[in-house]
């Protein structure tokens, strides 16, 4: 098979072209060529094509071997460059060959030519393939020094003769201080010759070690390393070098140790938290299996912790947080935990119990620990908490039934003042079960229609007519039970669910208000009750000024009853709310007024128009002289303040007349007429019309 020979003739001639070309397929080529005879086609040619060969003429009109010769140097190629001339002197040839041409032949002398082509191929590829290794070694040393893993070499004796700069980076030694010493230079001392002989079997028999090491840094720093060793074999397979290269593992260690911090500690009072508590309970609970040990869960939350927050700022809050933390690790036995839960709550789980006299003593020591106050910027807060607990394996086996029940003990512990712990019962998680039946079905009512309203007459005692009515809201649940306010009021409130059912109550009663006057049974003015949430919602004037308008009921029909806590709460905000619903026209009465504050100089300054007696003094009228002489003063204080009084609960004639003779303008109870349905409500305005 012919090599395949690209020829780059410069040549005028096209006979000598010819001669030259059948000389050299005489040789045994096959050949691609072409004749060029002036520069412009020439520099075309070079950039074209890859040549293996020129063969340049010597004289060239317009042109010449020398300009030819200059222009291949300018292109930078190496390819071989012959000059074939007719007749050229000993001293014209040497110049020219030094100026870089690799031959010449004379054109009478051909036979020359396959020979001298021959062995300038060779010389060429042989140019070639040294630049090729000068430019792996280059590039090899390039790698070498700019790896970011550190290199050692080493001979087969283990002595070193090449580091990298990231091994001066990494292990803190320069090249100098450590060519010629072993690998040993840098080792940590903390392996055994056990881990070292294994790692010399696996490069010896498979050529290669890799795994993570301790070394030891110029500094004297301990540092992890993943390291790769490799043994380098000369033809006849003898070890000539070993190789070792190694990434430092510590900054990858450290952000590992920081995740697994952050995922097990709570950031702000750096205590364990959830997911550690959790995995400590599992190992406790199986170390108390296996002893026949108790372990008690105390949940603990903080008493009025909100009002820190509220009041002082969440920085404050976030402060005195900490410093709880702080006192609980303080007190709490080493083979216990403490744990931040969440907000304000704390889980100390004490392990190892023999008695559960351990744990009251505990929780006495852990309540004692809080009478001294917690101090932030020149303040004393102080702080009670109020402790949960349930023990397993008593109460449960398990983690998260275990935490369910500290908490539903907690809840239990959470009376006003603070400080009391609470031991589960069973009872409590029926009553808690019980209770989130309810208010799931309670979540349910409004949508499935179950509220109801019933009404009770107000009675203008001098005349005896229905001059109002209380609305009363009632629950009628699917098995037909009626359910008195009292029994889920207060879990309305708790969950705000008392938001939204309470705008269905101001609209129910509007709209029944408004259709017993289309049906001529009077015109007569309505109380809602609000509890203390509603009265506090952001949304209520909002709301009422929306219902009023939507069932076309005058404001003045309308009267509000509240709480004397609404108002004392939060003064402010009651009087800025007091002053809207008095511009808008709606009448407020105090509700079961005698059994909060009773302060009737303070409720002064409220604009309030009708006091509600509290039925509890009405009960032991006439006879009880203390109910007497109080409802005496109500009313005669109360209509000094120009306002109404209305009696609660009135259920005998003898109530009705003595609250007549001390001046009373109204009276609501059983002798005029129980809560009653829409129906039964209409027939009694009805009669008395
Ligand atoms: P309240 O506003 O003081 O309502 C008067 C309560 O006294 C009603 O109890 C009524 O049935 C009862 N009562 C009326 N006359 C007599 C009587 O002569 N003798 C006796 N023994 N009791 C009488 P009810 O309907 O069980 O309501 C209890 C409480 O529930 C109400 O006390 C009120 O605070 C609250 N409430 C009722 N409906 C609503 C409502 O729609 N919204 C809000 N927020 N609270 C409501
Ligand atoms: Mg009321
Ligand atoms: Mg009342």
């Amino acid at each position: 098979m012919p090599d395949l020979l690209r020829v780059l003739l410069v040549e005028d001639s096209e006979d000598d072209a010819a001669l030259t070309l059948h000389q050299i397929a005489k040789g045994g080529y096959e050949l691609i060529h072409l004749r060029v005879d002036n520069e412009g086609d020439m520099r075309a040619a070079l950039v074209e094509q890859a040549w293996d060969l020129i063969l340049c003429d010597y004289n060239l009109p317009g042109f010449s071997g020398l300009a030819a010769l200059e222009l291949l140097h300018e292109s930078g190629l190496d390819i071989p460059f012959i000059i074939i001339s007719g007749a050229i002197g000993e001293e014209t040839a040497v110049e020219i060959m030094k100026l870089g041409a690799h031959d010449y032949i004379m054109k009478d002398n051909l036979v020359r030519l396959v020979p001298a082509i021959e062995r300038e191929l060779r010389e060429a590829g042989e140019r070639r393939a040294r630049r090729r290794a000068e430019e792996d070694l280059r590039l090899a040393a390039k790698v070498f020094e700019a790896s970011a893993e550190g290199i050692m070499i080493t001979d087969a004796d283990s002595r070193i003769l090449r580091v990298n700069r990231a091994f001066t980076e990494i292990t803190g030694y320069a090249a100098e201080e450590v060519i010629g010493k072993t690998p040993r230079t840098i080792a940590s001392g903390l392996h055994d010759s056990d881990f070292y002989r294994h790692m010399w079997d696996s490069i010896n028999e498979q050529g290669f070690w890799h795994g993570e090491i301790l070394d030891r840094r110029k500094n004297g720093e301990i540092y992890p390393e993943w390291l790769t060793i490799s043994a380098v074999r000369d033809g006849r397979d003898r070890v000539t070098h070993y190789i070792g290269g190694f990434t430092d593992l510590s900054q990858q260690r450290k952000a590992e140790e920081r995740i697994q911090h952050l995922i097990h500690y709570d950031a702000l009072t750096d205590l364990p938290n959830r997911v550690l508590f959790r995995e400590f309970f599992q190992d406790a609970m199986r170390a108390a299996r296996r002893g026949g040990t108790r372990m008690a869960f105390l949940h603990l939350d903080l008493d009025r912790f909100i009002k820190i927050n509220d009041s002082l700022g969440h920085q404050v809050g976030d402060r005195i947080l900490r410093q709880v933390g702080r006192r609980l690790m303080g007190i709490v036995r080493n083979q216990d935990m403490v744990a931040r839960y969440g907000g304000d709550e704390f889980i100390i789980a004490m392990t190892n119990l023999q008695t559960m006299e351990e744990v009251s003593a505990f929780s006495r020591l852990l309540l004692d620990h809080f009478t001294e106050p917690f101090r932030d910027d020149g303040r004393e807060i102080f702080l009670t908490p109020n402790i949960g607990v349930a023990i397993y394996p008593d109460h449960a086996q398990h983690y998260d039934e275990l935490i369910k029940f500290a908490d539903i003990a907690l809840h239990h512990a959470k009376r006003p003042g603070g400080a009391h712990v609470e031991l589960y019962r069973e009872a409590m998680n029926r009553e808690a079960m019980a209770r989130l039946n309810l208010e799931s079905d309670l979540r349910r009512a409004l949508e499935r229609e179950e509220f109801r309203l019933h009404y009770q007459p107000q009675v203008d005692i001098a005349s005896g007519r229905v001059i109002g009515a209380e609305a009363l809201l009632r629950w009628q649940r699917a098995d037909g039970r009626m359910v008195l306010p009292e029994e889920f009021i207060p879990l309305l409130e708790e969950t705000g669910l008392i938001i939204p059912v309470g705008r269905w109550v101001l609209r129910q009663a509007c709209l029944d208000r408004k259709r017993w006057g289309q049906a001529g049974l009077g015109r007569i003015p309505i109380a809602v009750n609000l509890s203390p949430c509603q009265f506090h919602d952001r949304q209520l004037v909002s709301m009422i000024r929306t219902v009023l308008e939507e069932t076309s009921t005058p404001s003045r029909s309308l009267e509000l009853e509240i709480t004397e806590s609404s108002v004392m709460d939060d003064p402010d905000f009651a009087l800025s709310t007091l002053e809207i619903l008095h511009q808008m026209g709606i009448r407020v009465a105090i509700d079961d007024f005698g059994t909060g504050y009773s302060s009737l100089s303070y409720l002064k300054r409220f604009p309030i128009d009708v006091l509600k007696v509290d039925r509890s003094f009405v009960t032991g009228l006439p006879h009880d002289e203390d109910d007497a002489v109080i409802i005496d003063m109500i009313i005669a204080l109360a209509h000094r303040l120009k306002l109404c009084v209305i009696a609660e609960g009135v259920e005998t004639e003898e109530q009705l007349h003595f609250l007549q003779r001390l001046g009373c303008d109204r009276a609501q109870g059983y002798i005029h007429g129980r809560p009653m349905g829409d129906g039964a409500f209409r027939r009694c305005l009805a009669g008395a019309g």
